[in-house]
């Protein structure tokens, strides 16, 4: 029975990259009929906060990820949160001390600097703990111990040998243990285990069958491996997944616009579009296949299939997925996702109102707090600011201007503006977007608009009328 975990650590809002880990497992185990579990990894107290907890499961459920096992809804191996599992990693580590493979050690903070600082002094290749209290007797380090000195608990990591362990995507990895750092903290002296510890620990009790996680904890892999060997226990199957990078190289951050799954959900990117695109970034099914929906990827996903050479994040594919996903929305949905755009931006508006709107824009939205920027013209008097953008190209002012007094004649009729003035510039030879450039501006405040006929169409004709005149006012100024 495979059993994979998502184990992020509550120490920022849920990353794009942390999305695709927790996405990636969660269809590797529906597809295998195996389990999917939580698991928070919270021992980093110092950049914990209850705000990234409340992140990551309201992320969860809007992306709907349900869990198996996990803090939300239990699981034979509660507690799924580090911070409330604190004895087993003691017992845990006491245990390796028990077994010789783990001591302890009673260096104060400023003596470790100091060693540190030594061997910077005398550039040696090996820098790290000194393994000052390895040699301590157990009799001795229980003395002081009761004398109530401080401790942590150091893995013993052998001087010699190697370890090794098969990566399913990298194939085989291997490491010196003399590359390992010397001997690092297994328990820390306020009782709270390391992230290696707790990791093991973890992984080891609640039966992971593979870790799947981001490339960046490859380099913690082998530790892994040896506290694993050092409690007698075998390590799960390990899968490291290839990084998310920007379009420059580098590793996928705040200059690269967005990360955080709230700033895409807060734009308006739709659940189906974040999560088939992100699903992209590193995986692919064969090299036609674009479109997944979560219940296809439930059934296709395949492990075998994901990258092994870095994957770039291409903000304008996302949004091109983005527009197909709101495309395929029926125009009543489309209606109630926008509402709170809308609302937002300060427009009152209801959600029968807004039906007549959805069809502007429909076919050209890319993200949905786009919406109300598109339709501020029909709630709001459109603000001109230079008088080129009146222009069709090489279009003179003063055409521009008679265009308008044109279009301002007919808007004061009965009939259809947008007939009507097709009809006046076929008949004098002139080109439609000299004709319609300049009313677009005058009417929106802007060049690039949804499709004037349409916005012709609703707006009153009284409005129509007054912002032709307003536009002339100011092109005559
Ligand atoms: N807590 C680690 C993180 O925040 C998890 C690493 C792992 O999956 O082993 O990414
Ligand atoms: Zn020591």
């Amino acid at each position: 029975m495979v059993r994979v975990r998502y184990a992020p650590s509550p120490t920022g809002f849920q990353h794009i990259g942390g999305v695709r880990t927790a996405l990636y497992n969660y269809f590797f185990a529906k597809s295998q009929g195996g389990k999917f579990i939580v698991r928070v990894e919270d021992t980093d107290r110092e950049r914990y906060s209850d705000e990234y907890l409340k992140d990551l499961y309201d992320t969860l459920e809007w992306l709907g990820i349900k869990s198996d096992e996990g803090p939300t809804v239990g699981g034979p191996f509660a507690p799924y949160i580090q911070s409330e599992r604190l004895p087993m990693y003691q017992q845990a580590a006491h245990n390796l001390v028990k077994m010789g493979k783990a001591y302890y050690c009673f260096c104060s903070p400023e003596r470790l600097e100091q060693v540190i600082a030594e061997q910077k002094a005398q550039k040696k290749d090996i820098q790290g703990y000194d393994r000052h209290c390895a040699s301590l007797s157990e009799a001795e380090a229980l003395e002081r111990i009761k004398k109530g000195e401080k401790y942590v608990i150091r893995l013993r990591v052998p001087e010699t040998g190697e370890s090794s362990f098969d990566d399913l995507i990298l194939g085989r990895i291997k490491r010196k243990n003399r590359d390992v750092p010397p001997d690092p903290i297994l328990l820390k002296s306020d009782g709270y285990p390391t992230y290696h510890l707790a990791n093991v620990v973890d992984d080891h009790d609640m039966q992971i069958t593979h870790i799947m996680r981001a490339q960046e904890w490859i380099a913690s892999t082998p530790l892994h491996i040896l506290i694993y060997d050092a409690f007698g226990w075998t390590p799960p199957m390990y899968c490291h997944l290839p990084m998310v990078m920007g379009s420059d190289g580098l590793k996928l951050s705040k200059r690269h616009g967005s990360t955080s799954l709230r700033e895409f959900k807060e734009q308006g990117y739709l659940k189906e579009a974040l999560i088939n695109y992100v699903t992209l970034v590193g995986w692919s099914y064969d090299d036609k296949t674009e479109f997944f929906s979560m219940e296809m990827l439930e059934k296709c996903f395949d492990i075998k299939k994901i990258h092994t050479s870095p994957a770039v994040f291409d903000y304008k594919k996302l949004d091109w997925f983005n527009g197909q996903y709101i495309r395929m929305k029926s125009s009543e949905e489309l209606a109630s996702l926008i509402l709170p755009y809308m609302k937002k931006a300060g427009i009152q508006i209801t959600r029968e109102e807004i039906n007549s709107y959805i069809p502007l824009i429909k076919e050209r939205i890319k993200v949905l707090s786009d919406a109300p920027k598109m339709l501020s013209f029909f709630f709001s008097e459109p603000q001109y600011s230079e008088k080129e953008s009146f222009l069709a190209k090489k279009q003179p002012i003063e055409e521009a201007v008679n265009m308008l007094r044109v279009a301002k004649e007919v808007a004061k009729g009965n009939e259809d503006i947008e007939n009507s003035l097709s009809e006046y510039a076929k008949e004098n030879a002139i080109k439609f977007n000299n004709v319609f450039m300049p009313l677009r501006v005058a009417i929106t405040g802007s060049p690039i608009s949804p499709p004037l006929g349409d916005i012709l169409r609703l707006l009153p004709r009284e409005t129509i009328v007054n912002r032709i005149e307003k536009a002339l006012d100011y092109l005559n100024k």
